[in-house]
């Protein structure tokens, strides 16, 4: 058995396809989303724990990667640029944990890295990129 947990991001372009559904229907892989948004006229992304036999774990990442969907694994480490973050709340809503809430009172945003997941969607909607991702080593497709 192999288990991951995922980043996939569609491209515009293949936004409106059912490309995750097949994962169970042609791999049999068990998914679950934990995170999925759509930018209207820019990319999607989905975070997704994923399980399933090895082999059909490759086939189903190779048939992603196929479709044009970007695969990365679960980052292991989320940082904040303090002298980056102007402090505008907007990665708040975004964050899935609460790792990024503002604080009661002074209303400033605080990042607890012990409540990430590093899931990255705090990265997709910084306007001005203070969060910082370090990804992974292990390769994707391996
Ligand atoms: S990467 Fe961490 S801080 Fe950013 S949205 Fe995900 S859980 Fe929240
Ligand atoms: S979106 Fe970026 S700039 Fe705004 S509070 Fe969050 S980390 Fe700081």
């Amino acid at each position: 058995m192999d288990k991951r947990m995922l980043v996939l991001r569609f491209p515009n372009s293949i936004t409106d396809k059912p490309i995750v559904c097949r994962l169970s229907r042609d791999f049999s892989l068990d998914f679950n989303i934990l995170k999925a948004e759509i930018f209207p006229g820019r990319e999607g992304l989905m975070v997704l724990e994923i399980s399933g036999p090895k082999k059909e774990m490759s086939k189903g990442l190779a048939y992603l990667k196929a479709q044009g969907v970007v695969v990365t694994p679960v980052a292991r480490e989320i940082r904040r640029n303090d002298e980056t973050c102007i402090q505008c709340g907007a990665c708040t809503g975004m964050c899935p944990t609460q790792a990024l809430s503002i604080e009661p009172g002074t209303f400033r945003v605080l990042f607890d890295p012990r409540k990430c997941t590093a899931c990255g969607m705090c990265l997709m909607i910084c306007p001005v990129r203070a969060m910082e991702i370090r990804f992974a080593k292990e390769k994707i497709l391996a």
